[in-house]
């Protein structure tokens, strides 16, 4: 990877009486390393990315802890990692985006929950859920529910969260239940600071290894019949021993208000927006202290009976601050204090919606419909005021445009090696006709976007060939699946290639090769070009995939026997390519391998490089594409065909010509998709391409005087 977290890895380093500064997810990782964590692993995803990208960086310093680092292939290895914690007292924490990341894990972290730890084990999962979320809208907490997990929940606040890694570790092992640490989107991008403590570098580790495995011990399989004891542990002795610490320790706070009639229990990483809905009532300050009573559940399971009917008892009406549905927490409160006898009103979801994220906004509406019911004294009018107005400004808006606002769907970035494989795929289908598209995660989701429009289902990353294998046999034609390499190896190398070959499925897929897990920030792969590699090329701005065969290479091993490889930007080649798979006699599993580098790391690579020749004032040459906007007829079939951000439109100046021009705007990379899709669809002669020369030679100089010559013939000695 090419981003640097040097700035990050030097804050990890910091002790005793110095200060973090930084985003929450960053604080995590140094708190990890306070907390003596002996190993850590993942899979990368939003929003906890960045805490195994710093570690990996940071490499060097945890060899010096004895910390130990592991980019893992996919979350279902990084839950087995924990399987270390099972007999060992190491402390150790693995990170993914959930819930899809927990969904892979599942079958791990079932067989780890079920026998349980010794060491602390700790899943720091992103809980990719609301307004900024990129996954199908679920909940952690249901895992946690079904496998006896605890689930860590707190407030977001730097200090707070950094004392809650502590805290879960301490949990788990109190309990040897492993421990999730969930962090909702905005609790990983807070920022703030906190005072740091020494680093703890682990008592057992690569530095002080143990001499001796365990002794052999069945209660520690998750197999029959001892998993029936396990159940039985979980009930009997591991959620209670939680709940003594989470009382023994005072993890769940209570922030007493004026009144005591009235109060609300809110899940930790809920807090902050609560209290910025509160203010807009009147009803907490500026720093956050409340006129209501607030239980603030830092650990979200097990909830702690007492603790519920302590806090409940009395009052006239409590409001559960629950996101997300089913309302799990609403319900337990309710069994809770219907057991204990307890009459208080609870009221949940209703007053707030039972789906969707919990913003000020939405919070401060359903906080104004619990208040009308239970405290209609109270003066709302601040707070309905400004939702009033949030209305008006809606509505104006709207009438404003006439109609909704047109969709702004995301794009692959500008020179991005995946629009050209669509384009090729929209130009093969005026031969093949429509085809089933059996999509993936990754950047080229975004094909399902205009312009390219293309994909029937995504059931998961490295699934798409998996997905089409019932669709194939009921379709008339083949199917194509597509996938980048990233979701090749995550998992779709075996759920899919295998799987197809095995079968002896008559199937196409597409594998976009561009080197990295793009999507999740450009990590790292098995077939990621070698930095000796990157480092050697003469010519930086080079796509560099190719000099890495691992994947056609397992493709070749595993018996795929219908194998091409194609660049990306060869656009006429691609459709050729895909055309061929579609009407060739082999009835085998048909790979296409797509070669082009992601545009954002070969940018990367490019732009300093650049920066350099033009401070050494060497020459260098830049490509750029353009419109003769006297030839462009205006029909913009060629935004149709690429959707390139920097092809774009503007008025042509010819009152002969009444719809606008397209051009290419200077954020052009020159990756040459214009002057490909001009030649594979046959557009207008109107694209051309420049290169742009940076301190020319005196080949440069003299070749441009003959041609300025030339040219000044041709038009008749004009200039
Ligand atoms: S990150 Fe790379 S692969 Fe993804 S859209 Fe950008 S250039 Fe394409
Ligand atoms: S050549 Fe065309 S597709 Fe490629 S970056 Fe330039 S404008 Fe975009």
């Amino acid at each position: 990877m090419e981003v640097s977290f040097s700035r990050e890895v030097g804050m990890l380093r910091r002790g005793n009486g110095e200060t973090f500064e930084g985003e929450g997810i960053l604080a995590i990782t140094k708190g990890l390393l306070e907390a003596g964590v002996a190993y850590v692993g993942g899979y990368q995803g939003a929003p906890v990315s960045h805490l195994l990208d710093v570690l990996v960086q940071a490499k060097d310093y945890l060899a010096e802890l004895g910390v130990h680092v592991e980019a893992c292939s996919n979350e279902a290895s990084a839950a087995a990692m924990l399987g270390a914690s099972i007999h060992y007292p190491l402390r150790g924490a693995v990170t993914w985006k959930s819930i899809v990341g927990t969904n892979v894990a599942a079958d791990a972290l079932s067989n780890l929950a079920s026998p349980g730890v010794t060491g602390g084990a700790l899943i720091i999962v992103g809980e990719d859920y609301g307004e900024g979320a990129s996954v199908i809208q679920e909940r952690t907490l249901a895992f946690a529910l079904k496998s006896t997990l605890v689930l860590v929940d707190p407030r977001p606040d730097l200090a707070h969260m950094v004392r809650f890694v502590e805290e879960a570790f301490g949990l788990s092992e109190a309990s040897n239940m492993p421990a999730i640490l969930q962090l909702r989107i905005r609790a990983c991008h807070v920022r703030g600071r906190f005072a740091t403590r020494d680093n703890v570098a682990p008592a057992v580790s690569a530095l002080r290894p143990l001499a001796e495995p365990a002794a052999f011990d069945y209660t520690r399989l998750s197999h029959p019949p001892v998993t029936f004891r396990h159940e039985k542990l979980k009930a009997d002795e591991r959620l209670p021993a939680a709940r003594r610490r989470i009382v023994e320790r005072a993890l769940n706070e209570v922030f007493e208000g004026a009144r005591d009639d009235l109060g609300i229990v809110v899940l930790g990483g809920l807090h902050n927006s609560l209290v910025r809905a509160l203010a807009a009532f009147g009803l907490a300050d500026a720093f956050g202290a409340p006129a209501l009573p607030i239980f603030v559940l830092n650990v979200v399971h097990p909830l702690v009976p007492e603790e519920i009917v302590a806090f409940c008892r009395g009052k006239r009406a409590v409001l559960v601050v629950e996101e997300g549905q089913p309302e799990f927490v609403e319900q337990e409160i309710l069994a809770i204090l219907a057991r204990a006898g307890v009459d208080t009103a609870i009221e949940g979801k209703g007053p707030l919606p039972m789906a969707g994220e919990y913003t000020v906004e939405a919070l401060a509406r359903g906080l104004s419909a619990f208040l009308a019911r239970h405290a209609p004294e109270l003066d709302r009018s601040g707070a309905d005021g400004w939702l009033a107005s949030v209305d008006a400004r809606r509505a104006e808006v709207t009438k404003a445009l006439g109609d909704p606002l047109p969709p702004r769907p995301p794009n692959f970035c500008i020179g991005c090696p995946e629009r050209p494989v669509f384009a090729a795929m929209k130009l093969a289908k005026q031969t093949i006709g429509p085809i089933h598209v059996a999509a993936d995660i990754g950047c080229h989701s975004f094909a399902t976007f205009e312009p390219f429009s293309q994909g029937h289902s995504i059931l998961g990353y490295g699934m798409s060939l998996a997905s089409r294998a019932g669709v194939s046999p009921a379709m008339g034609k083949r199917v194509i699946a597509v996938m980048g390499d990233g979701g090749f190896w995550h998992n779709g190398v075996v759920t899919g290639v295998q799987s197809a070959l095995f079968n002896g499925d008559d199937a196409v897929l597409l594998i976009l090769k561009n080197g990295y897990t793009s999507a999740t920030g450009t990590q790292e792969i098995i077939s990621t070009p070698d930095e000796e590699v990157k480092a050697a090329a003469a010519d930086k701005t080079r796509s560099l995939v190719h000099d890495n065969q691992v994947i056609e290479r397992m493709l070749e091993g595993m018996g795929v026997r219908w194998l091409r490889t194609v660049d990306s930007y060869r656009v006429d080649e691609m459709r050729a390519t895909v055309e061929e798979a579609f009407t060739t006699d082999f009835a085998g599993l048909k790979v296409i391998v797509a070669e082009g580098e992601c545009q954002l790391e070969r940018q990367r690579r490019v732009k300093p490089w650049r920066a350099g020749l033009e401070r050494e004032r060497r020459r260098h040459v830049r490509v750029k594409y353009g419109v003769d906007e006297d030839v462009c007829s205006g029909d913009h079939s060629c935004i149709r065909l690429s959707g390139c951000p920097t092809l774009s439109v503007k008025d042509s100046g010819d009152p002969l010509k009444v719809d606008p021009v397209a051009t290419v705007l200077d954020g052009c990379v020159g990756c040459g998709l214009c002057g490909e899709n001009a030649h594979a669809a046959t557009l207008c002669p109107s694209f051309y391409r420049a290169e742009v020369i940076r301190h020319p030679n005196w080949r440069d100089r003299a070749l441009a005087a003959v041609r300025g010559a030339f040219g000044r013939m041709l038009r008749g000695g004009r200039a």
